[in-house]
């Protein structure tokens, strides 16, 4: 009996196996297609500063999505690590930078949008490849965009790996006036000592570590080191996911000026310039007093 259960069991393995084959081989296939079918779009989430006026959107993450034919609209999760598996992440990464630019020329004539800065998140294999720099410089002589209004966020992951390369592809674009983010900084097993290596110019916190805010001293501690750790590197820092008024308050009260998340809006296909009322008055005075609650 215990060989039949195991038969059945590989029987069943083998099934998944060509299921998921199956499965991989038709989605390689859209892939392939989706460029040419104009299928992807950029949604943008606002990010937000504390300016002398207050809260402030000063730029938009671009985050993509697939509008798929059958399966509707799809997040990166559902094709990204896929496309970095494949290849096909070449033609994505090359579609978003040239999409964002686009729809930063576009800002560039609106005087509502005109002082937005864009981000742009790029996988890190693509970011060490050969023909990165010579794709950035395609782009900016092809929309005419300010670079100084450009950011490229990757993560630390496979960048580590080429320390070298990393330095002299953050080198290069930085002389071209685009700035670096390191996304979702913190989640990483790297070594800090990177940080002394690499030209970056932005830390994005990653938003795992706000979630626990209140019940996890580990968590504040956390953030109190990244806040700290940027700004004795005299690195900007952003934090991502900020779903509270409280966990605001708490990053604001620890020196944190520059935000994303859920309170101040989610990504949408139209980049938002207005923050809605209730979360504006968060940014007035005495936001820095308000914190010794609950978080
Ligand atoms: P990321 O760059 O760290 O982007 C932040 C993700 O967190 C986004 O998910 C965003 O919608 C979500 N988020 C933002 N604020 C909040 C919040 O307050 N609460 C919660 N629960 N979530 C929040 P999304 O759009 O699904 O993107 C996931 C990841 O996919 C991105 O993480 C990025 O690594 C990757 N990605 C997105 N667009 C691109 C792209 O154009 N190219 C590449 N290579 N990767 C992309
Ligand atoms: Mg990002
Ligand atoms: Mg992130
Ligand atoms: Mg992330």
């Amino acid at each position: 009996a215990a060989k039949a259960a195991g038969g059945d069991r590989a029987c069943a393995y083998r099934a998944d196996m060509e299921q998921d084959m199956v499965g991989r081989v038709a989605l390689a296939q859209e892939l392939r297609e989706a460029i040419r079918r104009d299928e992807f779009r950029i949604y943008f989430e606002p990010m937000v500063s504390l300016g002398e006026t207050g809260l402030e959107i000063v730029g938009q993450e671009a985050l993509i999505r697939w509008e798929h034919p059958q399966r509707g609209l799809l997040a990166p999760i559902a094709f990204i690590p896929f496309a970095e598996e494949t290849g096909f992440i070449r033609d994505i990464d090359r579609w978003v930078l040239r999409a964002a630019a686009q729809e930063l020329a576009r800002w560039a004539e609106d005087p509502a949008r005109r002082h937005l800065g864009v981000s742009i998140n790029i996988s890190s294999a693509q970011f060490l490849s050969e023909e990165f720099g010579q794709m950035v410089r395609e782009v900016l002589d092809e929309t005419g965009v300010d670079p100084t209004r450009i950011e490229l966020e990757v993560t630390e992951g496979t960048l580590l790996s080429n320390l070298g390369l990393a330095r002299t592809t953050m080198m290069d674009l930085r002389s071209l006036g685009i700035s670096i983010a390191l996304d979702d900084f913190g989640t990483g097993f790297s070594s800090l000592s990177y940080l002394r290596d690499l030209p970056v110019d932005v830390l994005k916190i990653d938003r795992s570590f706000l979630g626990g805010l209140s019940d996890s001293k580990a968590n504040r501690t956390i953030l109190e080191g990244i806040i700290g750790l940027a700004s004795g590197l005299g690195v900007a820092l952003v934090a991502e996911g900020v779903e509270t008024p409280a966990q605001f308050a708490w990053l604001r009260a620890k020196g944190c000026r520059t935000f994303q998340g859920y309170l101040f809006g989610r990504p949408v296909d139209e980049a938002q310039t207005q923050l809605a009322p209730e979360v504006s008055a968060l940014g007035g005075h005495g936001g820095d007093r308000a914190v010794s609650g609950q978080i």
